[in-house]
């Protein structure tokens, strides 16, 4: 079985990101880039599933600038096998960068890809679901376990209230949520040994694939300001507060 995952270039969760002064976007210039956090826990699976002798190849894939080679080398530390990077300006819409995702899974005759659930950047949540509707796959969205048996694949999934199974029959589509696994760290060896495996470059361009814009961004702000907290001194104080000043009581 061949296991394509999917690694989108975010912003680190960890960096405060400032919305641009014309409200365009927010500003990325300068900050610190990270693998996006689910596509972490997507990579870690499709390692897993191979070292568990389900899967024989990993492939890291990538969409957008040549600064996701980076990211993909992450991707090659932590355990894949090759990465294909497919150069296309950063922020193409979720259904192009599924269109890109489907060209690569089909050249590569893909079993399996996993995504991550959403990236932290667009909160899109859609990319692994359009993939699996382009693919004509089946599909097992905010996955929290794995099991492999016979000619599928068993996923438990994250469902409001509580868990869902489903058998998926391959090829399919999973996306990852953030109880799946936790992702191994890089060592220094292997990142050494990322440094020279194969990672192929691929111009959107020569997969024939429409990636003209359908969405318009009108607008985008900061989160409103929260107040400053009062400090009571006492619990009387503080239910006269609630009372008066909040009146929520
Ligand atoms: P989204 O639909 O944007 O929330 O993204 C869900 C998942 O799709 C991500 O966690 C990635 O696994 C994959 N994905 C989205 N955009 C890209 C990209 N540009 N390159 C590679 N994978 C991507």
């Amino acid at each position: 079985m061949k296991v394509l995952v999917a690694v989108k270039r975010v912003v680190d969760a960890n960096v405060k990101v400032r919305v641009k002064t014309d409200g365009s976007g927010v500003e990325l210039s300068n900050l610190k880039m990270a693998i996006n956090p689910f596509c972490e826990i997507a990579v870690e699976a499709a390692v897993q599933t191979k070292e568990a002798g389900h899967a024989s190849e990993v492939v890291a894939v990538s969409v957008g600038s040549d600064a996701c080679q980076e990211q993909l080398r992450t991707a090659l530390a932590m355990g894949a096998d090759r990465a294909i990077l497919v150069q296309a300006p950063d922020g193409l819409e979720p259904l192009a960068v599924a269109k890109a995702l489907k060209a690569i899974a089909r050249q590569e005759g893909a079993d399996l890809v996993v995504l991550g659930k959403q990236s932290i950047d667009g909160d899109n949540n859609q990319t692994g679901q359009m993939l699996a509707a382009l693919l004509g796959n089946a599909q097992g969205t905010f996955a929290s376990k794995l099991e492999f048996a016979g000619e599928g694949v068993k996923v438990t999934r994250e469902v409001d209230g509580g868990l869902e199974t489903l058998h998926l029959t391959l090829p399919a589509v999973i996306t990852a949520d953030l109880r799946l696994n936790e992702p191994r760290y890089a060592s220094l060896p292997n990142i050494m040994k990322a440094k020279k495996k194969p990672l192929d470059l691929v111009a959107i361009d020569t997969l024939g694939v429409d990636v003209s814009p359908r969405l318009k961004v009108l607008k985008v702000t900061a989160p409103a300001e929260r107040d400053a907290g009062k400090r009571v001194g006492s619990v009387s104080e503080l239910v006269q507060m609630l009372k008066t000043e909040a009146g929520v009581i």
